[in-house]
């Protein structure tokens, strides 16, 4: 685990994680001057009913496969091992105790984020952590919305790849070449992911 300096917290579903994601974590680190990002594939998500996530060990494993090469970047089990819904505040009270001496910042897609009130115990997590909403081009940042006052908001030309075109375009026998990075490509086909339509 990193220690020291501001951290970022990339939180998500990373289902699959694509070349977005990392370009993301990577300007965000770069701009607010980040020592490390820890990834944290979400376990249980609670909002989600819409659709079947891929499995948790494989969203793992495959967020462990794509920040490899990255000094900056680790990955976290602490929302694939802790039973029940992944709440954010569980994960950053936990980060917090492992990493008195860090200031946390949660990054996360801008869309997710403008619901932030609506997440358990937000007011505490806005204690715990700075907010850091990335956002796709052409989607409007948030900047009339309450938590838009105590959250970055940051525009990455590289989220214009999305996980639902990735899995899209699989259930549809087409490519995802340079979406995601090549190992990430071969895991999801030699498991077999996301190849019925949702
Ligand atoms: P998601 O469905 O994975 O993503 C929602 C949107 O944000 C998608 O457009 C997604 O892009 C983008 N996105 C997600 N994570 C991103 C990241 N780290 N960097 C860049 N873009 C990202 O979102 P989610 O899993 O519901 O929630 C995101 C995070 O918020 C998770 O860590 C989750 O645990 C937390 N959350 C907590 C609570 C709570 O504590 N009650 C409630 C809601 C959310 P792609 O589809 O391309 O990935």
């Amino acid at each position: 685990m990193p220690s020291g300096g501001p951290i970022g917290v990339m939180g998500g579903s990373f289902d699959p994680i694509h070349v977005g994601h990392l370009l993301a974590a990577s300007e965000v680190a770069d701009r607010l001057e980040l020592s490390a990002v820890i990834f944290v594939p979400a376990g249980q998500p609670w909002q989600k009913s819409r659709r079947e996530l891929a499995a948790a060990e494989d969203r793992y494993a495959m967020t462990v496969i794509a920040t490899a090469g990255d000094p900056r970047f680790s990955v976290s089990r602490l929302e694939i091992d802790r039973p029940g819904p992944s709440y954010t505040i569980d994960t950053l009270h936990m980060l917090a105790e492992t990493l008195a001496s860090s200031t946390l910042y949660f990054i996360t897609g801008a869309d997710a984020l403008a619901g932030i009130e609506t997440w358990y115990r937000y007011e505490e997590i806005v204690e715990l952590a700075h907010l850091v909403g990335v956002s796709r081009p052409g989607h409007a940042l948030p900047n009339d919305q309450p938590v838009a006052a105590s959250a970055t908001f940051v525009d990455i030309p590289g989220l214009a790849v999305s996980a639902t075109d990735i899995r899209e375009r699989i259930a549809a026998h087409r490519s995802i070449r340079y979406l995601v990075p090549t190992a990430v490509e071969s895991y999801i086909y030699k498991h077999e992911l996301y190849r019925e339509a949702e």
